[in-house]
């Protein structure tokens, strides 16, 4: 990673332009699979309770899964709907021929966790990677459906060409949905990969240190150019919203003169997160009717 020279900014990695090109990608591969077979199973979000930013995610998703020529649906139940409930509704997509992925929209209600549910679902329909088949394989390195903001994250460096292997990342976050998975990405790249969380005891030295930092906190503000090691390349997957502004996890205005390259919110792993998520959906299809 090159030192970036004093008075320069950023590059900031657009993760909008970037999602074009995976989309593009996505579409081509949908044309070829309706021409073959002549039907696209559809992508199926699950969305359990009335969380609003959560309508609005899925939403998107199935506004960027039509561009693609991917029908999707959206399947509301009302939050105190109970896990058994939950899992039947999974099981009955993952019977369903008509569909080829499931998204189940985060966060669910109180009481109901992730570990809860993820089994009712086929792994490979399972296109954000929450099955813990998926979670295995990733750890072990093989192909898996990987969650899809880790992947992204991942994704806009290799798309970028910022070198990562051997290079020192440093990843803040530990959850299974996108700290773990990025940290297990960057080391199948052949990072030298340190994962930071809250109990970290000195997370500015340990982010001084980083040639990539990837940031998945949820802490608005939290990395800001005092920490981060000039040259060194910054992804944000944070997503806040602060004084009714989305905002990632990283301070733009202290980063932007120190960093060699950034991702910014919005713009940035957002609009990747979805593309991969269609990607993981035109495989999951594929591997389908290669079963079949
Ligand atoms: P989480 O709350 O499950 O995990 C947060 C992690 O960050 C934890 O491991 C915690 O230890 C660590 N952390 C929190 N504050 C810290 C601090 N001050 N110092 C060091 N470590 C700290 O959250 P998550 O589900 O992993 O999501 C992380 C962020 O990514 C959130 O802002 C979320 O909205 C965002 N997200 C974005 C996308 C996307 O598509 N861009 C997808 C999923 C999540």
């Amino acid at each position: 990673m090159s030192d970036a020279p004093s008075g320069t900014r950023a590059r900031i990695l657009d993760g909008i332009a970037i999602a074009r090109q995976v989309e593009q990608e996505v579409a081509t591969e949908v044309r070829r699979i309706r021409e073959d077979v002549g039907r696209v199973p559809g992508l199926r979000i699950l969305l359990v309770g009335d969380d609003p930013p959560s309508h609005v995610y899925a939403g998107r998703i199935l506004r960027h899964a039509e561009r693609v020529g991917v029908p999707g649906s959206l399947l509301e139940l009302p939050g105190h709907t109970d896990v058994a409930d939950i899992r039947r509704q999974l099981e009955a997509a993952s019977h369903d021929p008509e569909v080829g992925g499931v998204i189940v929209q985060m966060p669910l209600p109180d009481g109901i966790s992730r570990h809860d549910i993820a089994s009712a679902l086929d792994p490979v329909k399972d296109i954000d990677g929450i099955h813990p088949w998926n979670a295995g394989l990733l750890a072990q390195a093989r192909e898996s459906h990987r969650p899809s903001c880790a992947e992204a994250a991942v994704e806009i460096l290799v798309r970028s060409d910022i070198p990562i292997t051997g290079a020192r990342a440093v990843v803040i976050g530990r959850s299974d949905v996108v700290g773990k998975p990025a940290a297990l990405l960057l080391l199948r790249h052949g990072a030298t990969v340190t994962v930071c969380h809250r109990s970290t005891r000195d997370l500015a030295a340990e982010v001084r240190g980083a040639d990539i930092v990837v940031v998945a906190a949820g802490s608005p503000g939290l990395v800001h150019g005092g920490m981060v090691r000039p040259g060194a390349v910054v992804i944000d997957c944070g997503i806040n919203v602060v004084d009714g502004s989305v905002v990632g996890d990283v301070d733009r205005a202290s980063v932007e003169p120190i960093a060699n390259a950034m991702t910014v919110v919005p713009g940035g792993v957002g609009p990747v997160t979805n593309a991969v998520l269609l990607r993981h959906h035109v495989a999951a299809v594929q591997a389908l009717l290669a079963r079949s």
